[in-house]
């Protein structure tokens, strides 16, 4: 990717819930990156999940993927709700991300659990393990191969998974850790399960082979099930975390509740080519959607890593990061992070201070 383009197309897919009220604080962020830095974003505002089935009685239209495909960039709000609880299979809101995913050929999945200082209350670890200087852990996991995606099926008494791993599905997804490290305190954790599964031990000679290309990065092998301990007893080992796609979808959540902040924290998920997806990691809240409540932060933050990862733009990026902070040392809550005898803002709120900062 060129860093002379000045123009980005982001389809934005607000969705169901809180959905559309955090892609629009989302949007204005952006719109003010654009205005500071000389960027310009244009948009193209897409259906998918519940606000698809009730438009067109899909969740995930052709149109929307065509529109992804033919975008530098995704941003999600967030799919599902009560209203379509009662559908199921093929036409649950949830199929659109899966939709999105391999349609867009999305391997790699990038979880930050970030701890702000401001917000260390919310962390139900002792503040002896956390410190002063918060937390900061990358979870790149494996999105499209293995366990969820192997030959599985159901013999009389009888049920079977299969996981498998190919050379090349490692490769590409260790890569990426490894340049994600080196853009951070180049260390990767390779978390596997090698005393026992042959895939683990395919893993590990990759994730060996690999690391030669990055002499600067520090590398370790670590069995998951001692990896889900260390997370709670030593967070701060951890730089970046790089596993499969059941041990990352496992781990991933136990590191986000580290933080104690669901409302705080973004995604991304990442392919070969130019287009990835972001959407913080919380879902549609429909029992607060509309109400001016819900944080926006998640997906702000989640713009920041879009300039970040599919922009290249860092200190476009690092601006949105240091307006949330700042943004927070000042004192400022939405409701769902604010403490006791501490006054809340409300979601326009929270993105007129963040606009504001920047
Ligand atoms: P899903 O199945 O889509 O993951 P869920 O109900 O399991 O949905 P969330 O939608 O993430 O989980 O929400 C769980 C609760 O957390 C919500 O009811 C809401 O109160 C709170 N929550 C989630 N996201 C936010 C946010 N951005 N701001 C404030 N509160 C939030
Ligand atoms: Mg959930």
């Amino acid at each position: 990717r060129s860093r002379i383009q000045m123009n980005y197309k982001i389809a934005v897919i607000p969705g169901d819930g809180i959905g559309p009220d955090i892609i629009k604080e989302a949007q204005r962020v952006l719109e003010k990156i654009g205005e500071v830095y000389g960027h310009t974003f244009e948009y193209s505002e897409l259906l998918a999940g519940g606000a698809a089935l009730d438009a067109e009685g899909i969740p995930l239209p052709q149109k929307t993927i065509d529109e992804c495909k033919n975008s530098d960039s995704v941003l999600l709000g967030a799919v599902g709700g009560p209203k379509w609880d009662h559908l199921d299979g093929k036409m649950r809101p949830e199929q659109a991300l899966l939709g999105l995913r391999s349609g867009l050929g999305l391997f790699a999945n990038l979880r930050p659990a970030v701890l702000f200082n401001e917000l260390k209350a919310a962390c139900p670890l002792k503040d002896e393990i956390i410190g002063d200087d918060g937390l900061d852990i990358m979870c790149v996991r494996e999105l499209t191969g293995g366990i969820y995606f192997g030959k599985r099926g159901t013999d009389g008494s009888k049920a079977f998974d299969t996981l498998e791993y190919s050379e090349e599905e490692v490769k590409r997804i260790a890569k990426q850790a490894f340049e994600i490290a080196m853009k951070r305190d180049k260390k990767v954790t390779s978390v596997d399960k090698a005393n026992i599964l042959d895939t683990s031990r395919l893993w590990r000679k990759v994730v060996e082979e690999v690391a030669k290309d990055y002499p600067e990065v520090t590398y370790e092998h670590m069995y998951v099930d001692n990896a889900a301990m260390q997370l709670v007893r030593y967070p701060k080992q951890f730089d970046v975390i790089l596993t499969g796609n059941m041990f990352g979808d496992i781990l991933s959540d136990e590191a986000s509740m580290i933080t104690g902040s669901i409302g705080m924290l973004p995604s991304a998920s990442l392919g070969e080519g130019k287009v990835g997806m972001y959407e913080p990691i919380h879902g549609s809240a429909p029992d607060i959607a509309g109400q001016n409540i819900a944080n926006p932060i998640a997906t702000i933050l989640s713009t920041a890593m879009m300039l970040r990862y599919s922009f290249s733009l860092e200190k476009e990026a690092d601006a949105i990061e240091n307006a949330v902070k700042s943004v927070l040392a000042k004192g400022y809550r939405t409701k769902d992070i604010v403490g006791t005898g501490e006054q809340s803002v409300g979601t326009n709120e929270m993105g007129d201070l963040i606009v504001q900062e920047i």
